[in-house]
């Protein structure tokens, strides 16, 4: 694994992002990394726990896409929509639903930036544990596009505050955040490995048959209330903002906004 590392250890799989260079921004290899990663602890049935958490001071910047992401597809053939839907389709939204319904609990250890498509990492979790110097941010509107790939915003934050995050880019930092339930504890910076490591290892005692009934309930919960098909409707939407910035830049995200995301991604701010 050259993007992720991998162990587990007092019944948790830890699954660390490290590509602290690049403000772990996610790139084709790195989302393939980590879904192996999650495949591995869901398998290992030493693992009870699967507890997600980023080398380096920002979590997340978001996807790469300088480069080395964009050859995965080519943004500039004609049929760019079809193949830009379909590696969303698979690495975005369907990684994230994958691993939100992967049975065992799993936790999402934030410290720093988590941007943009961070989000799908974070959200899919049962639980977050926030460093106080976290923040979460969702600026795609700026890129022409409604939001991320993963329209979790409603469903962790209420409809307006959502609206609010997805109109201004606001930065929400770790405090608002729990206060408004999206975040389960907001710790030191210097503590949040041993904390969301200790919550892991506590879940981690509890029978796991109970654990994944437990998980089932609230995810099933939320999916008869329509989260399951409202993800896939935001999605859409998603796609529908990339064919428009297509239409009018001639490139799935709008041009200015391209520099100011790579800055994003270099900076992690
Ligand atoms: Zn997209």
């Amino acid at each position: 694994m050259v993007y992720t590392t991998y162990e587990a250890r007092a019944g948790v799989g830890v699954i660390s992002l490290d590509r602290p260079d690049r403000r772990n921004a996610q790139n084709a290899e790195l989302l393939d990394e980590l879904d192996a990663a999650w495949t591995r602890a869901d398998e290992d049935p030493d693992v009870r726990v699967i507890l997600l958490r980023a080398n380096g001071p920002h979590f997340s910047a978001g996807h790469d896409i300088s480069g080395d992401s964009r050859d995965a597809y080519d943004v500039t053939a004609p049929d760019r929509l079809t193949s830009l839907r379909a590696f969303e389709t698979k690495r975005y939204l369907g990684y994230s639903r994958r691993w939100r319904d992967i049975p065992k609990p799993s936790i999402a250890a934030v410290q720093g930036g988590c941007i943009a498509g961070a989000l799908l990492l974070v959200w899919p979790c049962d639980l977050i544990v926030a460093s106080d110097d976290a923040y979460f941010t969702d600026f795609v509107a700026r890129m022409g596009i409604g939001g991320v790939e993963y329209h979790g915003h409603t469903w962790e934050l209420g409809a307006r505050k959502a609206k609010e995050m997805l109109f201004t880019g606001m930065r929400m930092g770790a405090a608002e955040a729990e206060r408004r339930g999206m975040v389960n504890r907001v710790v030191p910076r210097e503590s949040l490995d041993q904390a969301a490591f200790e919550l892991a290892a506590e879940i981690a005692r509890i029978h796991p048959f109970a654990l994944a009934m437990a998980k089932r309930a609230v995810n099933q919960t939320l999916d008869i209330q329509g989260q399951y098909s409202s993800l896939q409707s935001a999605f859409d939407l998603h796609t529908l903002g990339h064919a428009n910035a297509m239409i009018e830049s001639g490139y799935p995200i709008l041009a200015w906004d391209v520099r100011s995301l790579a800055e994003q991604n270099k900076n992690g701010s």
